[in-house]
This record gives structure tokens, sequence and C-alpha cells, in this order.
């Protein structure tokens, strides 16, 4: 039997289900509109992320790729179907990138190293040849607890912005090479102007020399003095000449590469020593006291020895011309074990700062005028350079000394072994060599 407590019961309990399912209708209505919503935004965002130009997407925790917008997908020629997959599995499926797969799995690397956002210029090679450059930001981010989420990766494309920049630089060296081509043209036609004046002067002497000993009558010839004074004035203008062409010889064969230098292991400090003292008679001349001193007594390496004596020459003959009477030279060599340096110092009148780094180029002089009191080419110290360097050294100015010009020239210590050693037969200079080496090295000293 139903009694009415039941019937009331029943009623209620349907009642509640009719509320409960009310609810719930209106529940999954919202929740659909929001589903709807939701679709729909996520439409939205995906034609503007798709319709924009730039790179946009994102790669989770194990560097899955899970959004990549069309323009990604043009650049690796592909679809939707590289979703899912790392760099490493897209390598397989697209091998032609596979360098452009290699160098995002690096910056993701860096990425995730730097724990920050982080900044990359990658480039992209397209099916047509051409390349696409993008400045590329990668953004990781991390689980509050810290452990890592994913990375959004987005990228601007600069290709215009760098052809525009590279074909500026190309510009701008152009520019700078038709600079230093007209430098260049201007130091060479100063050169020649130089060389000119440089061939005419002892040529002029040699050839009035000739003619005054020609004039000279019987009387006269036997008059010594003024005999040996015109043989000198010859002697030494063609020593001058000699010493021009043998400096073009030389700077023309470097030049041309086939300067071909003779090795041997020789005591360095006896050649330096040698050559330093055997030309006290032009620094005496110029009451210039000349020093050698050396840290010691022996070392032997390999080098030329004649090349050696080259760079001393030219050093010492600059010395005696740019110091005063009554001045100083110091010669010092010191032994570094790995290298030697040979310092040559002199308290003549120096060579400006500004013009220290020009010198050691072909044809500079610091005093270009053709009335200038002391000759010279302007090639010396460049043969000096190209001479150090054949023997892997350098050579510079020291800029802190400023009492007249010091030379630092640095060359490292090589050995020849001993088969090597013995199939270069180094025959020292015999005296009267040297002299004629010395005297023509010194040619623009007046003596
Ligand atoms: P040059 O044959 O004219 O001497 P170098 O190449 O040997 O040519 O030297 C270039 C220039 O460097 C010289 O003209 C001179 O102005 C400067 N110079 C070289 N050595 C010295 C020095 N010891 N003191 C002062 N000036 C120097």
């Amino acid at each position: 039997m139903i009694n009415q407590n039941s019937i009331t019961l029943l009623v209620g309990i349907i009642l509640l289900l009719v509320i409960v399912i009310v609810f719930l209708m209106f529940y999954i209505k919202k929740l659909k509109m929001q589903r709807d919503e939701l679709q729909q935004s996520e439409q939205i965002l995906k034609t503007i992320i798709n319709g924009l130009p730039d790179l946009i997407g994102y790669k989770d925790s194990e560097g899955k790729w899970i959004v990549a917008n069309e323009a990604f997908f043009k650049i690796f020629n592909t679809d939707e179907t590289m979703l899912g997959k790392t760099n490493l599995e897209l390598m397989f499926f697209l091998p032609e990138f596979k360098k452009e797969l290699e160098g995002c799995e690096e910056t993701d690397k860096k990425t995730w190293e730097n724990k920050n956002t982080s900044m990359f210029e990658e480039s992209f090679h397209q099916l047509d040849g051409t390349f696409r450059t993008f400045d590329v930001v990668k953004v990781p981010i991390f689980y509050d607890y810290g452990n890592r989420k994913g990375v959004a990766v987005l990228g601007r494309e600069i290709t215009e912005r760098k052809k525009t920049e590279e074909l500026k630089k190309q510009t701008e060296d152009k520019e700078r090479q038709l600079l230093e081509l007209k430098h260049y043209n201007e130091i060479r036609t100063e050169f020649f102007a130089n060389l000119s004046h440089e061939l005419r002067t002892p040529l002029n002497l040699i050839m009035s020399s000739v003619q005054l000993i020609q004039k000279l009558n019987e009387n006269e010839i036997n008059c010594l003095n003024k005999f040996n004074k015109y043989i000198n004035i010859i002697r030494q203008n063609s020593y001058r000449l000699v010493k021009i062409v043998n400096n073009l010889i030389d700077i023309t064969k470097i030049e041309a590469g086939y300067l071909e230098p003779n090795f041997y292991n020789v005591n360095i400090v006896e050649i330096v020593e040698n050559i330093t003292l055997s030309i006290n008679s032009y620094a005496e001349q110029k009451e210039i006291s000349l020093i050698f001193d050396t840290n010691v007594e022996e070392k032997v390496m390999s080098c030329d020895p004649y090349i050696i004596e080259r760079i001393m020459l030219n050093l010492l003959s600059n010395a005696v011309k740019f110091t005063q009477n009554g001045g100083t030279i110091e010669v010092f060599l010191e032994d570094n074990n790995d290298f030697i340096e040979i310092i040559v110092k002199d308290n003549g009148i120096g060579i400006p700062i500004e013009k220290q780094s020009l010198i050691f180029e072909r044809f500079v002089q610091v005093d270009k005028s053709l009335s200038r009191n002391r000759e010279g080419s302007g090639i010396g110290l460049s043969l000096v350079k190209a001479f150090v360097e054949i023997h892997g050294g350098k050579i510079e100015i020291d800029n802190n000394y400023t009492e007249g010009s010091k030379f630092i020239v640095c060359i490292p210590v090589r050995v020849l072994a001993e088969v090597e050693n013995e199939n270069n037969n180094y025959i020292c200079q015999n005296k009267d060599n040297r002299v004629q080496i010395i005297n023509v090295e010194f040619s623009d000293i007046y003596s």
C-alpha cells in the first residue's frame, strides 16, 4: 500500500531530479558555448598567427613542435605534419634542412642553458637557392616548481636588411680600397719624384767629378789630394746608386715572393756584435758613441746571417743619419730563450708619434721635402720589416722612448736539425766584401 508520505517523497525526488537535469542542461550549454567561444578565439588566433610573416612556434619540454605557423611551414617547405616531432626527428623527414635543424637544436640548447630570453641570427636556405635570414628570439618557459615547460620561438625576417647592410659594406669596402689605391698612388708618385732626385744627385756628382779629373792638367794630376777627393766622390755616389738599385731589387723580389733566405745555425750574438762594431768608423766621424751589450755571449740559432747584417746595417745607418754629432747609439741583444730581442736605440731627432706606424710602409719618409738635409729613398725600413718577417719575427718602435728612436726586433729562436744545417754551407763574408756592403749601406752619410 502506497501511503501519502511515500507519494510526497517520490514527487520530491522527481522534482529534485528535474532541477538537477535542468541545471546540468544549462551547465552543459554554458560549457558548449564556452568551448565554441574558445574554438572561435583559437581559430582567430590561428588565422592571425598564420597571417603573420614572422615565425611563431612553440616546442614542449622534450623539444616537440606543438605550434608552428604557416611562415614556419614555408621555411621548411612542409605543413602541419611537422607538428609533434622534435628537430632530430624532423631531420629524418626533411633531410634537405638538416643543417638548419641542427642550428635550431643548437640554439634551443643554448636557450635552456641561458634560462633566459635569448636572441640568435638563423639562416635558412630555400629550395630556389636563396637564403632567408631571421632574428630569432627564444623564450624558455618553466613551471613554478622550476621544471621545463616549453620554449616559445619568434623570428623576424632580416634578409632585406642584411642585403642592404652587405651592399653598404661592399660599397664602403670599395670606397676604402679606392682611397687606399689613391693614397698608395700618391705615395708612389712622391717616391718616383724622390727617386729621380736620388738618382740624379749622385749621377751629377759622378759626372762633374769625372769632368774635373779630365780637366786636371799635368801639374794638378800630381796633386794627389784633389784627385783623391774626386775619386772619393765618385766612389761614394756609386755606392749610393748601388744601394738604391739593391733595395729596389730586394723589395721587388720580396713582393714577387722569390727572395730565398739561406738559414744556418749560427751564433747570432757574434753576427750582431761584429756588424755593429764594424760601422764604428762612421759613428766616429760624427763623434757618436757606439755601444754594444748583451745578456748572453753565445746564442746559436737558425737565421740568414747576411739578412741579419742587412737588418742591422739599415737600422744603424738610420741611427747614425738621424743622430746629431756627439750623440749615442746603443745596441742590446737580449736572449729570452724562445725569442731574441735586438734593440737599436739612439738619442737623435726621433720619429713623431703620428708617423711611427707609417715608416715601415714602402716609400714613406718623415721629411719628404726634396730639400731635406738627409738622403734616403724610404725603402729601408719596409725592407727591414720584410727581412725580419722572413725570420718569423716582428719589428716595432718603442713609443714610450722619447729621447730619440728605439727599434725593437724580435726573432723567434729556431734551430735547424743537424742534417739540414750540414746541407747549408755558411760562407762567412770576407773582410773586403763586408767593407763593400757597409759602404753601400752607409752611402747616404757623407764622409
Ligand atoms: P730612408 O732611406 O729615407 O732612411 P727608411 O725606410 O730607412 O728610409 O726610413 C724611413 C724614415 O723613417 C726616414 O726617412 C726617417 O724619417 C725615419 N727614421 C728611420 N730611422 C730613424 C731614426 N733612427 N731616427 C729618426 N728617424 C728615423
